[in-house]
């Protein structure tokens, strides 16, 4: 069910478990801002999730009111992991779906990378 972008933090959000190491993920990486891990039904041969350590429900509250240093910081994580994939050439894709119309299902920003062959034109 995609959720409320507006909605206030939910701690038991699926992410938020994860994050707290309460239900179990495939780390790709992890640093001061941002974990990233694979993606459990994944939509193309790479699939990674990268999410913020602060608690934010989309990218709006996060664009809104993280600190510079956490915007700066999760951004870079995303980067590196495309980087350490491999992935910079060829290319790849990063997707952020925020609220309904977005179809965001987990209340914890994530970017999705997709990535590992031709993607394809984007599908709105
Ligand atoms: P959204 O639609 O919110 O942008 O995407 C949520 C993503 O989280 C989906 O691609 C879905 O497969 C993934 N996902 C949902 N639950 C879990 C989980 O428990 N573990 C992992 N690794 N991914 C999950």
């Amino acid at each position: 069910m995609p959720i409320d972008a507006t909605q206030p933090y939910d701690d038991n959000n699926i992410f938020a478990k994860i994050l707290r190491r309460e239900i179990p993920s495939n780390p790709v990486y992890e640093d001061e801002w941002a974990y990233a891990f694979e993606d459990i039904n994944p939509q193309a041969a790479i699939h990674t999730l990268v999410i913020p350590k602060g608690r934010y429900v989309s990218w709006d509250d996060f664009s809104a009111t993280a600190s510079a240093e956490e915007i700066a910081g999760f951004i870079r994580a995303v980067g590196h992991v495309a980087r350490e994939k491999g992935l910079v050439e060829p290319g790849y894709r990063l997707l952020a779906n925020i609220g309904a119309h977005g179809h965001q299902e987990v209340p914890h920003l994530h970017v999705h990378l997709f990535g590992g062959h031709p993607l394809g034109p984007m599908l709105a």
